[in-house]
């Protein structure tokens, strides 16, 4: 019988043991730093063979540098974000030089916190994951190179994540100290929505995405950022033009949808336009901001919502996903939130837009089904999801 310092004691199938009854707990404990026990005849299995796997990730792929922790997929123990807004905002969007040079200053200090914050080191952490693609190049060149480095030098697995994956990941995400969400349920629908990015995919399993239908033209963040640039409102557009609308009547304008009826395709630059036009038309006089971000927000969110429930039915899945930027979108979730034919996982609003715990959640599940990576892994810029 020893006594093993710092130590919570799990069995097989991660579940916590009471502390207290561990002194006759026998031969299938798995340790994890957090409190004094005393095992007897526990064996010690080393961290990389558990379930119980903790990823420290890494996120660069465009203007926010971010680590966070993760502990069994979906456990969040700890993340920072390091956002370039104010910098990137006198441009009116994100410029890439400035960005990646950002990157390099913030990366090591953000890393550090981020351990610092969960009472880590790096040798509690079982592998390193890092978002390879899609995103600026020069931006996903120094986390990659990041994530490499500490896994060489920790003698760690590396792990390459797709940003989109780690979009709908981020749907599963719960802090420590909150009540757990709901897991995933397959097969599923996942509404990705983000400033780069509108698609549905169906998954029948972990890391298994069947795109069934994509923008055709603007991504929906895209057409929130463009628009409020036509209402004069500030970057980034979705907060701005959702801030707007609180104020205004979304039936004021009635603005087209493009419902592209037999597709799960999106198009939102005809709604796009339909604002300029009606902009022009107020030329000289005050516009109507409140009510043309309520109509334009009113419009988008109509056909998110509807298109992902059709889908939903068509498939018979067991669970809606909704992940990236525009799922902070208030009316958005309000509309998914108020349904009750599907349940439905929604990201935390701190972990909507980039953050690393979503790249830490898909590096999770990466990690414990097999998928490492070796150090010559290279970014992938354009990688699709499927
Ligand atoms: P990326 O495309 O880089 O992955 P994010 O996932 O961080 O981007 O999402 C950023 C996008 O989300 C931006 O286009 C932004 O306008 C949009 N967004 C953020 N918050 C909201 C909101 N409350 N309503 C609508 N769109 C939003
Ligand atoms: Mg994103």
């Amino acid at each position: 019988m020893g006594r093993l310092a710092s130590f919570k004691v799990y069995n097989k199938t991660c579940h916590e043991i009471n502390p207290k009854k561990t002194g006759r707990f026998s031969n299938q404990a798995f340790l994890k730093p957090g409190v004094d026990v005393q095992v007897d005849n526990a064996i010690i299995i080393p961290m990389t063979d558990l379930k119980l796997a903790r990823i420290l990730a890494i996120e660069t792929s465009c203007d926010e540098t971010a680590a966070a922790v993760i502990e069994k997929g979906r456990v969040l123990l700890a993340s920072t974000v390091a956002s370039q807004m104010d910098i990137h905002a006198r441009y009116g969007g994100v410029y890439p030089e400035v960005a990646a040079r950002q990157h390099v200053l913030t990366i090591l200090p953000v890393i550090e916190q981020t351990l610092a914050k969960a009472h880590l080191a790096l040798s509690d952490i079982n592998a390193i994951a890092a978002t390879r693609g899609p995103g600026l190049a020069g931006s996903l060149v120094v986390g990659l190179n990041a994530a490499k480095g500490l896994a060489l030098g920790a003698g760690l697995p590396l792990v390459g994540v797709n940003h989109l994956e780690g979009h709908i990941y981020s749907a599963w995400v719960y802090n420590a100290d909150d009540k757990p969400s709901p897991k995933p349920h397959f097969p599923l629908i996942a509404l990705l929505v983000s400033g780069g990015h509108t698609e549905l995919n169906l998954m029948d399993a972990h890391l298994s995405y069947q795109r069934l239908g994509a923008t055709l033209d603007d991504a929906a963040g895209e057409a929130f950022d463009k628009v409020a640039r036509l209402l004069g409102l500030p970057y980034p557009g979705g907060p701005s033009v959702q801030e707007a609308a609180e104020n205004g009547n979304p039936t004021a304008f009635k603005f087209p949808r493009a419902w592209l009826e037999g597709t799960w395709n999106f198009s939102f630059s005809g709604l796009k336009t339909a604002v300029l036009k009606e902009t022009k038309r107020f030329e000289g006089g005050p516009l109507p901001v409140a009510d043309l971000a309520a109509s334009f927000q009113a419009a988008v969110v109509d056909v998110l919502f509807n298109k992902t429930m059709n889908a939903a039915r068509e498939f018979k899945v067991k669970q809606i996903v909704v992940g990236g930027g525009v799922s902070a979108n208030k009316p958005l979730r309000n509309a998914f939130l108020a349904q009750t034919e599907f349940p439905v996982n929604i990201p935390p609003l701190s972990l909507c837009t980039d953050n690393a715990a979503m790249i830490a959640a898909a590096g999770y599940f990466r990690y414990t089904l097999g998928h490492t990576d070796g150090l010559e892994i290279d970014i992938m810029p354009t990688w699709p999801l499927s």
